[in-house]
């Protein structure tokens, strides 16, 4: 097979589009994919100046999507004076998982001479996630308790950095699944949460003064691309799963979305296009009633509840300890 675009050997073939490319044309194609996702949507302010930087704080698990993103973030952003970038990774204390990640995030931050923060489960919560998956207070799967803490964890954070975005890898697959299960659940409400918290061009999104907003500029790519973009730029990235990952749930729709991809190439992002859509209506339908929040009475955390979901969490892990 050769490259469409200049006829050398090629290392892919796009389903979706029909285009076949080469090693060169492969990942340019992905870059521009991600550079465009950041202009649609207005991610890098028009009042950001080199004297009033703005900071991104990047989730770096070490995994292929976080790696791939840091790298092109900072390939398009090293010399630009508007944007300070620090990588944020969390040691959620499973062992044998999360210290090979760890030297990949090192080794690649080192390389690219990116700030790296780390973060554990064990200082900010007095736990690891080995112990909360033993211990299992609410009788939930491990990943429901690994995402409370992980969203608390990085928006802490992202504060204390002083952050004007965080950016996490989600690909193109990740996003596709979402919006499924938000579907198939017929959780609208969540749709719109979605949009909000993440999805939407910045300036679209209602009000969400509370939390540092997020982006996903690699939510054009399937996750296919991005494991070859890491394997033909030879990134330091960790391919192992987590021995707690247990979403029955994603699994399935996983298997779902592969295999209407096969039959249907281009299904993942006529999903998007569509739920995006959607997903704009919901958050301006949902915003004029959205839940006022408060302080968790515990740390301040921003909650609709008395205390927030994290201190109840840790709180129910301490009572059973
Ligand atoms: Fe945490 Fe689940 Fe991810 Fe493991 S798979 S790191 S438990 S969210």
């Amino acid at each position: 097979m050769q490259c469409d675009k200049c006829g050398a050997e090629a290392v892919m073939h796009a389903a979706y589009s029909g285009l076949h490319l080469c090693a060169d044309h492969f990942t340019r194609s992905v870059e521009k994919r991600v550079r465009r996702r950041i202009r649609e949507d207005g991610l890098v302010p028009d009042d950001a100046t080199p004297e009033d930087p703005v900071t991104w704080v990047i989730g770096l698990s070490g995994g292929k999507d976080s790696v791939v993103l840091t790298r092109i973030l900072h390939d398009t952003f090293a010399k630009d004076p508007r944007i300070e970038l620090v990588a944020l990774s969390i040691h959620e204390g499973i062992e044998g998982y999360r210290d090979r990640s760890l030297e990949a995030c090192e080794e690649l931050t080192a390389e690219l001479g990116v700030r790296h923060e780390t973060v554990s489960y064990a200082e900010e919560f007095g736990v690891r996630m080995d112990e909360v998956a033993e211990a299992d207070p609410e009788n939930m799967a491990p990943c429901a308790y690994c995402g409370v803490f992980r969203r608390d964890v990085l928006s802490r954070y992202a504060e204390r950095f002083d952050a004007d975005l965080m950016l996490t890898g989600h690909n193109l697959d990740d996003e596709a699944e979402t919006a499924l299960m938000n579907f198939l659940e017929g959780d609208i409400e969540q749709v719109a949460k979605h949009f909000d918290a993440s999805l939407g061009p910045l300036e679209e999104r209602t009000e969400q003064d509370h939390h540092v907003p997020r982006a996903k500029p690699l939510r054009d790519v399937p996750e296919k691309e991005v494991a070859l973009y890491a394997q033909l730029e030879d990134l330091p990235a960790h391919i192992t799963e987590c021995p707690h990952a247990e979403d029955a749930f994603r699994g399935e729709i996983q298997r779902l979305m592969l295999d209407l991809e096969e039959d249907h190439p281009g299904t993942r992002h006529s999903i998007m296009a569509g739920y995006e859509e959607l997903a704009a209506l919901a958050a301006t339908a949902y915003g004029e009633d959205r839940q006022e929040y408060g302080e968790c009475e515990r740390c301040g955390a921003p909650t609709g509840r008395d205390i927030c979901r994290k201190c109840a969490l840790v709180e129910a892990l301490e009572g059973s300890a």
